[in-house]
């Protein structure tokens, strides 16, 4: 699965021109502005794009995505991305996407030291004690990947609904959504993990700003 420098370029050459055939002004009018519904929060890895998984087309999905999917409060990148999709183009749902075999939960989940990246996957360790009781009796270490997989989606879900935006947004409006979905790359499906809120009423006492 090599791919070119140039490839890359005609591939985008091969790919106006497909639009083109089929709509001559499909450009003109996606220059014209975005109002996607959906802000996508994915892992980095390359075989896990939102647009192909979900069937959707340019300007239908605002993305952001960082190794692991991991959501903190303290990324302003994150943050950004999902104020802007929250407070300016008003997204109605709000999607965690992890996906099974994800190199970064693995790394996280093992206890050699691979660089910097090791201060961004200690989120996921954070994780991984929270639910050791429930994991530590998972014997097979690729079913117990998978479930710190889920378990980091769903904890990306709660704290995204712990987020000043997301609660803000609540307040105002009852068409926000945070949802909890995994790819599974061996057969392209996504499962959802209902783990849907659209409320801050099961935050925790603590959480819960007013
Ligand atoms: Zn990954």
């Amino acid at each position: 699965m090599s791919i070119t420098y140039e490839q890359l370029l005609q591939g985008n050459r091969d790919f106006v021109q497909k639009e083109l055939d089929v709509d001559p002004e499909y450009f003109t009018k996606l220059a014209q502005g975005q109002s996607p519904e959906v802000l996508w929060i994915g892992c980095s890895d390359s075989r896990v794009p939102a647009n192909q998984l979900t069937n959707t087309r340019p300007g239908e999905v605002f993305v952001h995505r960082n190794i692991a999917n991991v959501c903190v409060h303290s990324d302003m990148n994150m943050l950004s991305v999902l104020d802007y999709a929250v407070n300016v183009l008003k997204v109605k749902h709000v999607i965690v996407a992890g996906h099974y075999g994800c190199g970064g939960v693995a790394a996280a989940m093992g206890n050699n030291q691979h660089g910097l990246i090791d201060n961004w996957l200690r989120h996921i360790k954070d994780v991984y004690r929270l639910h050791a009781h429930q994991l530590d009796l998972i014997s097979d270490p690729r079913e117990r990947a998978n479930k710190l997989v889920e378990l980091n989606v769903i904890e990306g879900v709660f704290n995204l609904c712990k987020t000043t935006i997301i609660q803000n947004a609540w307040k105002e409006r009852t068409d926000l959504m945070v949802h909890g979905w995994v790819v599974d790359i061996s057969t392209g499906l996504i499962e959802d993990l209902k783990v849907s809120c659209n409320s801050s009423e099961n935050l925790g006492k603590v959480f819960a700003l007013s």
